[in-house]
């Protein structure tokens, strides 16, 4: 199978055209996506119908919650909380509907889906720490755990015999082609793969991952897209400026 996971659109349907029309050539086979398809951007209704169109199997992240009022606002900073109200304003009855029914944890074969963290997937904690990934690693039944939320990418791979860390890669050479072999007893592997719309690793172009479970490789790309049309939406849409701005340094 060949999967394509996307995490952390956040409205953006410049990055997220350039991510799809890239990957009309990869044969894709199943499309899955680790929550924040909205807020920040200017176009979550469009970003949404394109999600659905590819029946991605889809969790919620914490903009998801915010939107649906699961998740109190004041877990949001401003600007954050200004893209929430103006996204829950422009979405409709059956939107939100989708929304609300998207669940936290989801698992298609040998990948487990949650957006911050396995152990406390409501909590949507930011996994930026080896203890954090250890524990996802170990409440996961599947090979892959794909994360969200912090948009930077990386792949830990815990050593499930030894209960500890074995390879943690984040720099962009090492996540070209990682091969990530072998069963859930003996190891399990957890995967940001970065932000399609927002990402904040210091690269502004689109992020995604490919993950080859027959060749067993995993892959992180990276796609330039149109960042001046996405923040002159966001401008004309008047959302905070710094929404606009962070798009062209990928901060
Ligand atoms: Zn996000």
């Amino acid at each position: 199978m060949r999967y394509a996971i996307l995490s952390d659109i956040h409205s953006n349907l410049e990055a997220l055209t350039a991510v799809l029309d890239e990957l009309t050539t990869q044969r894709i086979d199943r499309y899955l996506c680790v929550g924040d398809l909205i807020g920040y951007g200017a176009n979550p209704q469009e970003c949404l119908a394109r999600l659905q169109e590819l029946e991605a199997v889809t969790v919620a992240g914490n903009h998801e919650w915010g939107c649906l009022g699961k998740l109190t606002l004041q877990w949001f900073n401003d600007a954050a909380r200004q893209a929430i109200e103006w996204t829950r304003d422009h979405l409709g009855f059956t939107e939100l509907d989708y929304l609300r029914r998207l669940p936290l944890i989801a698992t298609e074969d040998s990948c487990t889906l949650v957006h911050g963290t396995l152990h406390h997937p409501e909590r949507f904690e930011y996994l930026m720490e080896v203890a954090q990934a250890a524990d996802s690693a170990k409440a996961c039944r599947t090979l892959y755990c794909f994360v969200g939320h912090t948009h930077v990418p990386f792949v830990f791979e815990y050593d499930t015999a030894r209960r500890g860390l074995r390879r943690l890669l984040s720099r962009p050479k090492e996540l070209e082609n990682v091969s990530v072999g072998g069963s859930p007893a003996e190891r399990r592997y957890v995967v940001n793969p970065g932000s399609v719309g927002q990402p904040r690793d210091g690269d502004p172009r689109a992020c995604y991952a490919l993950l080859d479970t027959d060749a067993q490789q995993l892959s992180v790309h990276r796609v330039p897209y149109d960042v001046q049309a996405a923040q002159r939406k966001i401008r004309e849409a008047e959302l905070p400026e710094l929404l606009a701005e962070r798009l062209a340094v990928g901060r």
